[in-house]
């Protein structure tokens, strides 16, 4: 059932279509179709006044209907976080958005397509391309392995980007630069900031490789 909401969020998410749906969904915000599902099924329910259980949820059918709607959508929530906290397979978004309302809740954030490379690690990083088969190799240009934490946190190649940014979201209250995942999406401001590196970074990649090849 979940398949059918991959297409609708990898065009939102401009992301990498190797990203599993578990973290599209976070990614985006979107809570399971199932679960989405369960909620318009309940809430119609509590709308015609008609008693249910729900795990914690327990409703009377009586006019209490915005606390039963909390309640029913807490209850969803904490399904939805059970399974992302047990999905293993996406660790890098996990580091970022690890409690998925907190993704939910931040309506501001607008991916692009260098961004959700980042956030997942699923993109033009030589790593994740090998175990693609698609590279033949996994090193950075630099000489270490390239991951998306390498490239965003630690590449020599991308010093002068990092530290601009790390300077700016300085000013925005992130001490932390680029090294605390959850700092970065904390705030609008922060985000904006991240994003820009992102952009700058992968577009300064693209073009070394482009220059590479023709050399
Ligand atoms: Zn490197």
């Amino acid at each position: 059932m979940n398949s059918s909401q991959r297409s609708p969020m990898l065009r939102m998410s401009r992301g990498y279509a190797t990203a599993s749906t578990d973290a599209l969904q976070v990614i985006c915000g979107t809570m399971p179709l199932d679960l989405e599902a369960k909620y318009r099924y309940y809430k119609g329910l509590i709308k015609a006044r008609t008693a249910f259980a729900l795990g914690n949820v327990q409703y009377n059918g009586g006019d209490e209907t915005s606390k039963a709607t909390i309640d029913l959508e807490n209850e969803l929530m904490d399904i939805w976080q059970s399974r992302w906290n047990s999905s293993i397979k996406e660790r890098t978004i996990y580091e970022y958005f690890s409690r998925v309302r907190n993704r939910v809740e931040k309506i501001w954030i607008e991916l692009d397509h260098f961004t959700v490379q980042f956030l997942t690690g699923h993109g033009d990083f030589k790593s994740k391309l090998m175990k693609l088969g698609l590279k033949e190799e996994d090193t950075c240009a630099c000489g270490e392995i390239e991951t998306a934490a390498h490239v965003l946190r630690y590449c020599k190649i991308y010093e002068e980007e990092r530290s601009q940014a790390e300077e700016r979201l300085n000013q925005a209250g992130v001490s932390t630069g680029v090294n605390n995942p959850k700092e970065i999406v904390l705030s609008r401001e922060a985000f904006i900031i991240f994003k820009g590196l992102c952009k700058e970074i992968l577009t300064k990649k693209e073009a070394q490789r482009r220059n590479a090849e023709q050399e």
